[in-house]
């Protein structure tokens, strides 16, 4: 096992990670920016070094600083947490040429993983199923784009290879605004990731997004912990997210998560990673792999009892998975609420001095969060200031669970979303399980 791994990451993953640390008997060492010296992960680490000034680009994004401070504090490991460079092939690979441990999946994986067409192709390959479409990019002839959508049926959706974030995405509902769609596609995704490659796909109307929790280890063994459901979301962003999903069967579970799987096996997958799916009319179609730890991994972990933040750290030490994929024993049902730093209404973020916190408790209730009071909510970074996880032995005990510890949270000083999660475990659809990708946003302009 390791001695000593570096937390290449903040806020409340990089305080999971130290825990998770802890427990393991491994020493952490925190970076942070000048604007995060108060963070809690870094006033409790064993050594803390400063890796530059408040924007990513010059600390949590600099690879260089990292792998300097990681030297001097002669780290073993790197753990990349999610975001920043936790799915950066090129950071991997220069964590394991300077003789580190990248906690994560090899550099061959997640060059492979990250472009859209080269991951299509790979699960295609593997059984997956996927959302049919444009067999790789599209090709310059506008005539033979125009037959490939028609192919595919309109509507369709153009998407960047490269892309990531819902840039460069773009629904096309006729045959008359193909080409111009293709153009405006192409320019955004070389403007933003310097790649215009684009590729077509089926475009769902009503989907629910569900993925699948996995784990495989360097001994050829794979598991797959069940399914989330993340289908309320706002601008592409999660909001709630739960376990398992909905609706979805025992034998529809076996099966996708054979699937799932399977194609970890054959890629030589090393450590946790989420197989995303769209969900609609009884069948899922692949739409990216995530080949990191998720924000929303608490939820798989409240159901099945397996830490994975424990296992991501066992795996990359080459040990093999705690647990047989037969020994899982899932219970109940957990969502979560993402606690963000902005006005419920208006989303504007909302950073400042926290001048009271008071977080619920009571059974079945998690809180992952960096946050106490005094402390400074920087405007430098992403907006969610922590994670409130319940679990319950169904849906509706759950839900109820949720109500209530939502209406015991106390954050004074800063805006939070706090009212917006309320009235959503209030929302008779999503109490019902209906909602699918598009529902919050329909409900967010329902209640203007
Ligand atoms: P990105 O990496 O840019 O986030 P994804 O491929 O993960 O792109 O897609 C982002 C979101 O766009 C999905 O969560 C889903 O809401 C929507 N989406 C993606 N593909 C489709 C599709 N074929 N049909 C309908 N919606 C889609």
């Amino acid at each position: 096992m390791f001695n000593k791994i570096l937390i290449a990451n903040r806020g409340e993953i990089a305080l999971r990670i130290l825990r998770a640390c802890r427990e393991l008997g491994i020493k952490t060492v925190a970076v942070y920016s000048t604007a995060d010296r108060d963070l809690k992960h870094v006033l409790l680490a064993d050594e803390a070094v400063c890796i530059g000034p408040p924007p990513a680009s010059k600390s949590y994004l600099n690879m260089a600083a990292i792998i300097s401070a990681a030297e001097v504090t002669q780290a073993d490991a790197i753990h990349p947490g999610y975001g920043f460079l936790s799915e950066n092939a090129d950071f991997a690979e220069s964590v394991e040429k300077s003789g580190f441990v990248f906690i994560g999946p090899r550099s061959e994986t997640i060059r492979l993983m990250g472009g859209k067409t080269s991951a299509k192709a790979e699960m295609i390959a593997a059984g997956v199923p996927c959302v049919p479409g444009s067999d790789g990019i599209l090709p310059d002839d506008e005539n033979a784009c125009r037959e490939i959508a028609r192919q595919v049926g309109y509507p369709v959706l153009i998407k960047a290879a490269a892309g990531g974030g819902g840039r460069g995405m773009h629904v096309v509902r006729g045959e008359d605004e193909l080409i111009g769609k293709i153009h405006l596609a192409r320019s955004e995704a070389q403007a933003a990731f310097r790649d215009g490659s684009v590729f077509l796909e089926k475009y769902l109307e009503t989907p629910r997004h569900i993925e699948i929790q996995v784990l495989s280890d360097s001994h050829g063994n794979a598991i797959h912990l069940n399914e989330r459901d993340c289908s309320m979301q706002r601008r592409n962003q999660k909001v709630v997210e739960e376990s398992p999903a909905p609706g979805i069967t025992q034998a529809q579970r076996d099966e996708i998560g054979k699937l799932c799987t399977d194609a970890c096996k054959r890629i030589g997958y090393r450590g946790a990673g989420t197989m995303e799916f769209l969900y609609e009319e009884g069948r899922f179609y692949f739409i990216e792999m995530n080949t990191r730890i998720q924000v929303e991994h608490p939820v798989t972990e409240q159901v099945t009892g397996v830490d994975l933040i424990r296992e991501q750290i066992r795996i990359a030490a080459g040990e093999p998975i705690a647990i047989r994929q037969d020994q899982l024993q899932p219970r109940g049902h957990a969502i979560e609420c993402r606690i963000n730093a902005e006005d419920a209404r208006s989303f504007v973020p909302s950073p400042g001095e926290v001048k009271k916190y008071h977080v619920p408790g009571g059974p079945g209730v998690r809180v992952d969060s960096h946050v106490y009071a005094g402390y400074h909510v920087p405007p430098h970074y992403d907006s969610m200031i922590g994670k409130l996880i319940v679990n319950g032995c169904d849906r509706a005990s759950a839900i109820a669970r949720m109500r209530t510890a939502l209406s015991e949270m106390i954050i004074e000083g800063i805006k939070t979303n706090i009212p917006l999660q309320r009235r959503i475990m209030d929302d008779e659809v999503f109490c019902a399980g209906q909602h699918h990708i598009h529902y919050l946003e329909e409900m967010l302009k329902k209640g203007e």
